[in-house]
């Protein structure tokens, strides 16, 4: 990429419309920054953004370090960037006509119905998907909009990637055999990144469905219905590998803790006498018997035999 499509951009950049009004409230740049994180992250892997929970939840994260005296609200940035000249919006069939004269969308349900995606100029696009030149555009808009903010900033991206680097390490574990007593690398403490690593591996091996009834609710904000549970209780084995995990609702993350659901050797779910329910039977624990659960698309990543085994002879309630 030539230096003078960069330096474009790098303008392009220090000339943003940013709300002035009501104080600084850098919702573009913001928006911009969680953009190229996620495009560094391999979650936006081609030129179509959309408005996904995801990108809400990095987002938010930058905005909850920088702004405290305003509620966030991501569909602004999200519909305003397009005076910008290089945030072109896709419009879904039959809603060209009312996206090319909407002076404001202001749902998130709305932004679904019309807009498909939004697409960068290719080149900007390109830019950002190589290590220099997004970091130049990223260091722009923090010097620019948020340099009170620089070191703040700087932390939450270090975060990002050390999560990043460990998630990648655990997917890497499965090319060797599971062991459910000596994990191969034991990890010591729980820490915020490990726990963080775990749950976003879990997630995206179960597209935050649950395994079990197949639940899957996310909200703008990248909240989940669904959390990462350990098959062997991470105080037992100290067992991070994604084989000795599974995504769960929270009702049924409950239920296997207590032993009153668990999985036989062909992934059908078990479920225990030693309990007395009641109410709506699809909401039932004895509905899933022998149902079959939801799994990874690739079978390495599948939950182990030995933690199932493990989880029927010490968890499950006979
Ligand atoms: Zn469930």
């Amino acid at each position: 990429m030539s230096t003078n499509i960069l330096q474009h951009y790098v303008q392009k950049m220090k000339r943003l419309r940013v709300d002035k009004a009501h104080g600084a409230a850098p919702h573009k740049p913001l928006l911009l920054l969680a953009v190229i994180e996620l495009i560094e992250q391999g979650q936006i892997h081609e030129n179509k953004i959309t408005l996904s929970p995801e990108l809400a939840e990095t987002f938010l994260k930058y905005w909850s370090k920088v702004v405290t005296n305003r509620r966030p609200d991501i569909t602004l940035p999200f519909f305003h960037l397009k005076s910008e000249g290089f945030w072109h919006f896709h419009a879904n069939a039959g809603y060209e006509k009312a996206l090319s004269v909407a002076s404001r969308i202001r749902s998130v349900s709305q932004f679904r119905k019309v807009v498909m995606y939004v697409s960068l100029d290719t080149d900007l696009f390109v830019l950002l998907t190589n290590p220099h030149d997004r970091e130049v555009i990223r260091q722009t808009l923090i010097r620019f909009y948020l340099p009170d903010f620089k070191q703040d900033v700087e932390n939450l991206l270090t975060e990002g990637e050390q999560i990043k680097e460990h998630r990648q390490e655990l997917l890497r574990q499965v090319e060797n055999a599971f062991s459910a007593e000596n994990p191969i690398e034991p990890v010591q403490a729980e820490t915020p990144i490990r726990k963080a690593a775990f749950r976003q591996a879990i997630m995206v091996m179960y597209n935050y469905t649950c395994a079990v009834c197949r639940l899957r609710v996310l909200t703008m904000d990248g909240e989940s219905v669904t959390e990462a549970a350990h098959i062997i209780p991470f105080s037992i084995s100290g067992n991070d590998d994604v084989r000795n995990g599974i995504s769960l609702c929270q009702l049924h993350h409950w239920a296997f803790d207590r032993g009153l659901i668990s999985l036989g050797k062909t992934y059908k779910v078990i479920v225990s006498e030693f309990m007395s329910e009641q109410g709506p039977r699809e909401w039932l624990l004895s509905e899933l018997r022998d149902k079959s659960i939801f799994l990874p698309e690739h079978d390495q990543l599948y939950p182990a035999q030995d933690a199932l085994a493990w989880h029927r002879e010490e968890v499950l309630r006979r």
